[in-house]
C-alpha cells in the first residue's frame, strides 16, 4: 500500500491522477508494486467503460 492505492480507494484521485502520480512515484516504489497499481488502474478503467 502507498499513497496512490490509499487515496485512489478512497476515491479521492481519479484514474488520470493516480496515472500522474505513479508516474511521479514511480522511482520510489518496488517494481511489484508498480505493476499492482497498473493492474489496478487498468481494471478501473474497464469498469468505467
Ligand atoms: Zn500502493
Amino acid at each position: 500500500m502507498c499513497l496512490i492505492c490509499v487515496e485512489f480507494q478512497k476515491q479521492k484521485m481519479t484514474i488520470k491522477e493516480a496515472r500522474r502520480a505513479l508516474g511521479e512515484m514511480i522511482v520510489g516504489l518496488e517494481g511489484e508494486h508498480v505493476e499492482e497499481i497498473e493492474k489496478m488502474l487498468k481494471a478501473a478503467e474497464e469498469e468505467s467503460e
